[in-house]
């Protein structure tokens, strides 16, 4: 088989991480822990090595997007990190050449409850609705390779957004690393946590058949529920965009590019 394999890396799904001192580039404790994100990447990279991957884009997608240590990654895979500032944020460098995508260390979405570190995007949004569906980065990040056609195959990080992600996509292969017990989380052991996702990847390439790249149906109906009064104001002025409550804007589009755009523009 000749897959191209999209790997898109979060932070605040990896095992053992429950603080944002840990997450943070500039704190001491994220040395330790960068390397656990690197270490579960790789797990997901063997496996999809074994089921025939000849090409594999690693997307560092957690704050800074300078995370990920180069040389302890998987020599066969390209490692992209920092900003682009165009739209594609956590997907960025994903084309309608892929084969799949794997999301590794994701997190839920802002307010789900015994979820480790959990926000929707930027921290300023409390929620983020496409067509009446509430999602969380991961389901925004899964339109995102819809629009190439690509789909989802696996997901790992908390309990909590495993089964959001099974909300999203029904039957994909899931591993929650961690089980959020309100800012607690009970974590697997780092080795296990990698055993488990090198296994689940494993499963989704066998089944790889199985999964079709998310799509809503055009056209799109955005809602971005903001936590603050004024980037509500500020939203409202972009075209076409409605202030439909005091701290909610919506905008609809034909095209989920331009969705990408609005959202690139407003938060
Ligand atoms: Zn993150």
């Amino acid at each position: 088989m000749n897959h191209k394999i999209y790997i898109s890396v979060d932070m605040e799904g990896i095992t053992g991480v429950i603080h944002w001192d840990e997450t943070d580039e500039k704190k001491p404790e994220h040395n330790y822990f960068k390397k656990l994100m690197t270490e579960e990447t790789n797990a997901a990279i063997e496996a999809a090595l074994e089921a025939g991957a000849t090409e594999i884009v690693v997307r560092d997608a957690h704050a800074s997007a300078r995370n990920l240590v180069p040389d302890m990654l998987n020599e066969n895979a390209k490692l992209l990190r920092e900003w682009s500032r165009g739209p594609y944020l956590m997907m960025e460098g994903i084309d309608d050449s892929f084969d799949a995508v794997l999301c590794i260390g994701y997190h839920a979405k802002a307010g789900t409850p015994n979820a480790t570190l959990k926000h929707t995007m930027s921290g300023q949004i409390l929620d983020l609705r496409v067509n009446d569906q509430s999602l969380p980065e991961l389901g925004w990040n899964a339109l995102i390779a819809g629009y190439h056609s690509v789909p989802v195959i696996f997901v790992s990080g908390d309990r909590a957004l495993t089964e959001q992600a099974h909300q999203i996509f029904g039957e994909i292969e899931t591993v929650a690393v961690k089980e959020g017990l309100g800012q607690a989380a009970l974590n697997l052991h780092p080795k296990r946590a990698q055993r488990l996702i090198k296994e689940g990847v494993g499963k989704a390439f066998k089944r790889i058949s199985d999964f079709k790249p998310l799509k809503f149906s055009s056209p799109y109906r955005m809602e971005l529920h903001f936590k603050n009064e004024d980037r509500a104001f500020r939203a409202e002025w972009y075209p076409g965009a409605k202030r439909i409550g005091e701290l909610v804007v919506s905008f609809e589009c034909a095209d989920f590019m331009d969705c990408l755009r609005f959202f690139m523009f407003v938060t």
